[in-house]
């Protein structure tokens, strides 16, 4: 990649908790940070993200759209540079540079991968189709909405269970689905649902088909008991809830940068890749707990990484601020 329109010395691709904690610490250790955002706004999974906060020390009770608004807030107030609706297209980490829809390129001398994570998709007909007209984002944000409705909700993890008991609490009639017979929910959710007189949970069912006019009216399901012949059967449901956990939006670093076998990249506890001068954090490294509270470190700790790093480039301190 040639012809640099912008250099910093602290790029970071990620506009989610991770990639603002970076730029923030980025910019208190005087390295001009520029922050690359896909979106139109910054914030991340904060933007979909409807509970009240309970965990992340600070934010006590705001939805993720007002923390987002406060951390964009603070950037600003800050001077930190950023870019919205600047998608990240190709990526040289070696380099570390990259290219912008494919027209503008960037690079810094330290790179910070903040990626994050997506929900899951099934990829089947009517998922994206019917977005908005019945598949929902949220229970939390449109439970509400199907009170005295019949929904399914597909998966076997803590979201999966957890929207199975909101939904119903909110008067909807439940349907729980998942492909096998065992389930990752913890206990405390798996017990409520699965002794729940009301919520019906169907195991070994895959969902095969979202189906309607101009709203979901029915979903098509694959039953498949261990030794039974599979059968399909059409549920009639005006909600489908995909609760199917998250996966690692890292495919732009493929093969520059260790990942697991999962896609999450790997890093040192300071995360460190194993490309010399690029750092990833966040949801993209498979944290131990994928939360506000551990973004938020794993960014500073990035940021601080690689001012470290850069110092010991140029065989002299810089500039900014240094905290050992
Ligand atoms: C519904 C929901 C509820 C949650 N509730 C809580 C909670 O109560 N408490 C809590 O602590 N945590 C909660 N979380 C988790 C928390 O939001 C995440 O752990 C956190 O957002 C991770 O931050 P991140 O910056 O690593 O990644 P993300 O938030 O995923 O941000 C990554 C950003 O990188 C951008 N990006 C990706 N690829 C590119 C590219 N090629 N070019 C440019 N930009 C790119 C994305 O657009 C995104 O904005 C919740 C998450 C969800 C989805």
């Amino acid at each position: 990649m040639t012809n640099d329109r912008d250099q910093s010395d602290l790029l970071i691709v990620g506009g989610g908790p991770a990639g603002i904690a970076a730029a923030l610490w980025g910019k208190r250790l005087g390295l001009n940070p520029l922050l690359l955002e896909a979106g139109p706004q910054l914030g991340g999974q904060l933007l979909r993200s409807y509970n009240r906060s309970v965990d992340c020390p600070g934010f006590y009770g705001l939805v993720g759209a007002d923390i987002a608004e406060r951390l964009t807030t603070h950037l600003l107030r800050e001077g930190i540079r950023f870019q919205v609706n600047a998608p990240v297209t190709q990526a040289d980490c070696a380099a570390r540079a990259v290219i912008v829809r494919g027209e503008a390129t960037f690079s810094g001398r330290a790179l910070v991968l903040a990626l994050g994570a997506r929900k899951r998709r099934l990829g089947i007909p009517g998922e994206r189709e019917f977005a908005g007209r019945g598949v929902s984002a949220s229970a939390t944000r449109d439970k509400e909405k199907y009170r005295g409705q019949e929904v399914i909700i597909v998966g076997g993890g803590d979201g999966a269970f957890e929207e199975a008991l909101m939904l119903d609490e909110a008067g909807a009639r439940v349907t729980l689905a998942h492909r096998s017979g065992t389930f990752r929910a913890r206990p405390l959710y798996r017990d409520r649902v699965l002794t729940h007189p009301r919520i019906r949970v169907m195991t070994h069912t895959r969902l095969v088909a979202i189906e309607g006019e101009t709203a979901v009216e029915r979903v098509r399901l694959e039953v498949a008991p261990p030794g039974e012949a599979c059968r399909q059967i059409a549920l009639p449901v005006t909600g489908v809830f995909l609760a199917l956990g998250v996966t690692a939006s890292t495919e732009l670093v493929a093969g520059q940068v260790d990942c697991d076998a999962d896609g999450y990249i790997l890093t040192d506890r300071f995360g460190a890749t194993s490309c010399p001068g690029v750092w990833a954090c966040g949801d993209a490294t498979r944290p131990l707990l994928s939360s506000l509270s551990t973004a938020f470190g794993d960014g500073a700790t990035a940021a601080k990484a690689a001012f470290d790093w850069l110092a010991s480039q140029s065989g002299s301190a810089l500039t900014g601020l240094c905290l050992s």
